[in-house]
């Protein structure tokens, strides 16, 4: 078979490798489809922590081609699609219910990419978290499950009350799921973004408002402006990993309010906070990361509802071989998500 392996930051191969073989517990998935994100473009671009080389890829759904010994809840030939990650539930962080916090999260994408014709499933995440998909769902719709759980957990985590108006800054892939979840939970929202052609898509998505941060000199205050008396957005959320955004999210929520800082930074960053805005305002600033089985569940269930669709999100299609070709023109922003098709 054939998969994508990183060597070097902008030095993607693809390399022949044996079709995984399951052990106990263990599925082996012939890929349909595997999107494109964010995050791999970013590791394309600038590496990461995982020793070179390594696999590549980690929004997938596909047909099982072989199952390990002991796996009972799914057979060959079934549609799934598997979240790419599964906490240890033993942990000092997963007894405490804090399963993104768990200090033996299994990912599966550098071993076992996404970018790969085949794709071994760790028995952890068989169990926790691989879902059959109903008969009328498609494959492109079941990979949305990995950044569609880690927004429908960033917005859970966010307090805000129906008839709010919640801020989301940022309409990257991430950022559109938000307000489409935040819209859904009865918020006014205002998306803020660069990107004229991520705007549409964010009123399509039920923004009521929009900001085009090019286009304006302050951008909290431009926010603040579309609230009532100048006063505030009851929530803000930062959904794009920069912290001059953090700041400026900080910066447009009402005495009160709740900012929620979703998008993760370079390490050993810092953001100033005026205490007076802490103390006095009352404001709360919460970082999250990431999803937990709990949100995975709830993000699958939500996606057979149709809550986002496929259509909104997943743009060009690609063969294995131009993954390189489908990142960049992700990371150039002209499309939300692309695909890898086999
Ligand atoms: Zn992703
Ligand atoms: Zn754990």
């Amino acid at each position: 078979m054939k998969k994508i392996r990183f060597y070097n930051p902008e030095d993607l191969r693809v390399e022949d490798a044996e079709i995984p073989v399951p052990g106990p517990g263990e599925v082996v998935v012939r890929n349909v489809v595997t999107l494109t994100c964010g995050t791999d473009v970013k590791i394309f671009r600038r590496g990461y922590r995982v020793e070179p080389p390594f696999d590549m890829g980690h929004e997938a759904s596909g047909v099982i081609a072989a199952v390990g010994d002991g796996v009972t809840k799914f057979k060959v030939g079934d549609r799934v699609v598997a979240h790419n990650s599964a906490p240890c539930n033993e942990c000092y962080f997963c007894k405490k219910g804090q399963h993104s916090m768990c200090t033996d999260l299994l990912l599966n994408n550098f071993e076992n990419g996404a970018y790969a014709e085949y794709q071994k499933i760790p028995a952890r995440i068989v169990n926790q978290n691989m879902f059959k998909l109903p008969p009328d769902m498609s494959h492109k719709q079941a990979a949305l499950l990995e950044p569609f759980a880690c927004a429908v957990y960033g917005t859970a985590m966010t307090t805000f009350q129906q008839g709010d108006t919640v801020c989301v800054n940022g309409c990257g892939p991430i950022g559109l799921m938000f307000i489409r979840m935040c819209v859904l939970r009865g918020a006014r929202v205002i998306a803020c973004d660069l990107s004229a052609a991520r705007l549409e898509v964010a009123k399509k998505m039920g923004a009521a408002e929009t900001v085009n941060i090019k286009e304006v000199d302050d951008q909290a205050q431009a926010v603040r402006d579309l609230t009532e008396a100048g006063r505030g957005v009851d929530a803000a959320i930062e959904a794009v990993g920069l912290p001059e955004v953090w700041k400026i999210a900080i910066n447009m929520v009402r005495p009160g309010g709740f900012v929620l800082c979703f998008g993760g930074t370079k390490k050993g960053l810092e953001v100033p906070i005026d205490t007076t805005k802490l103390h006095y305002e009352q404001i709360t600033v919460r970082g999250v990361f990431h999803t937990t089985p709990h949100y995975v569940n709830a993000a699958f269930e939500l996606l057979k509802m149709n809550a986002i669709s496929a259509d909104d999100f997943v743009q060009n299609e690609y063969a294995l071989e131009d993954t390189e070709k489908a990142l960049i023109e992700h990371a150039a922003g002209c499309v939300i998500k692309n695909c890898i098709v086999y």
